[in-house]
């Protein structure tokens, strides 16, 4: 817990509740990551951290609601646990009440309904509104009222969890004003694994797994600069992510943090990724230091079926044999298309034959086309800078087409090349220090992504 402002520094020692096991079980696990020392978690400690985070995740999902231990709890723990400072051995307990805000009630009335003056009301509610705009008070909010044991008729803090991570706390002070405090309670990361065989599809598989659906999406989107998804993934192949899991202060899942680790087993070969926090920001490295992302995607477009590979084959409407210079993808009009790589939009045209399609430039000499649009995206124009992934259009049927899909080609140096077949130079090499910091984290990582049966000499 770290005070941003404390007011009140006057001798009364406020009652701390302690930790649950539950929270002492968090801490004991995390610390080695909290402290990005060389961790050994037994397996024990492992299994518990994921059986853990998937019985919280389950009990709070769908939305991160804060649960809040019932007022009989807060008692019971009181008592229990709370020690009376050696040095006041008369000091009475804090007791404490709660009160969830309903629809159409205030600070002010709530206020004006405990065993407070209309004065200490607006005393107090005037000190809540210097941390807290009264109108962020919201029904579901929960406000915890303290009393001396020995005093119920006078209240001495009143706290508001505004969010998982921050309260505000009001504080009797000795001339009977209320002085206000910020509270921040960090977050506990919990390193969660799952692992799981891949059948049908990795998409499928990792949302039957549990898996949070925007790292799901951040996983495959990384793996697809390698991985073609409908060639070569397999039944029976298998994934596993690393990730971190907040909890608040009372052990209550709060939200999902990045993917750390993941490793694909292919039939084939087996692709790791590793998340390095580098000179140039986070990003996704192999276990050679080299950046997993490439100068293009493998596909521009996703949900999309491969309707037509590159090569020979007869025109559907010219019906003469000729050179397909690209990938067809079916997928329904309006379906997003991603710029494949960074890069400056060379043309965007109206043709009889491509339709709507648009043209991006991108670095090493590689141009790519999309074609068939219903339209290209809003701000993509000549001269106009992308992103990787960015949207730059929607699949449509204008030009000579026989069904919505899209046309994509790659051009490397003016010629067109099988965009399925290109090896890519990776963006980045970690190299020196660099390198050496990436190789000691991404150790780390795997013993824990592995577990630590795993056998570094083998891989
Ligand atoms: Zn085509």
């Amino acid at each position: 817990m770290m005070l941003l402002q404390h007011s009140d520094s006057d001798s009364i020692q406020p009652v701390i509740i302690k930790c649950s096991l539950l929270r002492r079980l968090i801490a004991v696990l995390t610390a080695p990551l909290v402290h990005r020392v060389a961790a050994v978690i037994v397996p024990v400690a492992l299994l518990i951290i994921v059986d853990l985070a998937l019985f919280a995740r389950g009990r709070t999902e769908p939305q991160a609601e804060v649960e809040s231990p019932s007022l009989v709890d807060v008692m019971v723990e009181l008592e229990s646990e709370s020690e009376p400072p050696a040095t006041r051995p008369t000091t009475p307990l804090l007791r404490e009440y709660a009160h969830t805000v309903r629809h159409g009630e205030t600070l002010l009335t709530l206020l004006t309904q405990q065993p407070l003056s209309h004065n200490e009301a607006l005393a107090a509610s005037r000190a809540m509104g210097t941390l807290l705009d009264p109108r962020r008070l919201r029904p579901g909010h929960e406000l915890l009222f303290r009393y001396w044991e020995d005093d119920p008729q006078t209240i001495y803090s009143i706290a508001v969890r505004i969010s998982p991570e921050r309260r505000i706390e009001i504080e009797r002070s000795e001339d009977g004003t209320f002085d206000a405090t910020e509270i921040v309670m960090p977050l506990t990361p919990v390193p969660v694994v799952i692992r799981s065989q891949i059948h049908g599809s990795l998409y499928g598989s990792g949302m039957a797994a549990g898996l949070d659906p925007n790292l799901l999406h951040a996983m495959i989107q990384l793996y697809s600069f390698d991985v073609d998804f409908q060639r070569d993934v397999r039944s029976g192949d298998e994934f596993a992510v690393l990730f971190e899991e907040y909890y608040d202060e009372d052990g209550n899942w709060v939200r999902s943090g990045a993917m750390l680790a993941a490793e694909l087993v292919l039939h084939d070969r087996t692709l790791r990724m590793y998340r390095f926090n580098g000179d140039e920001g986070p990003d996704y490295f192999d276990p050679a230091g080299r950046t997993v992302r490439k100068t293009l995607l493998r596909t521009p477009i996703e949900g999309a079926r491969l309707t037509s590979g590159f090569g020979r084959r007869d025109h559907p409407i010219l019906g003469y044999s000729h050179l397909h210079p690209g990938l067809d993808f079916a997928a329904p009009i309006g379906t997003p298309i991603n710029a494949a790589g960074d890069g400056v939009v060379e043309a965007v045209r109206n043709t009889s034959g491509f339709g709507i399609h648009v043209i991006l430039r991108h670095a090493n000499g590689f141009r790519t086309l999309y074609a068939h649009m219903s339209s290209a995206a809003r701000g993509i124009r000549t001269g106009a800078r992308v992103n990787q992934g960015q949207v730059i259009g929607y699949v449509g049927m204008s030009g000579m087409t026989t069904g919505p899909h899209l046309h994509y080609e790659v051009h490397l140096n003016g010629a067109p090349i099988n965009p399925a077949s290109i090896e890519f130079p990776p963006g980045r090499t970690l190299r020196g220090d660099e390198l050496e910091r990436f190789q000691q984290n991404r150790r780390q990582l795997e013993h824990i992504l592995l577990g630590p049966t795993h056998d570094p000499t083998l891989s």
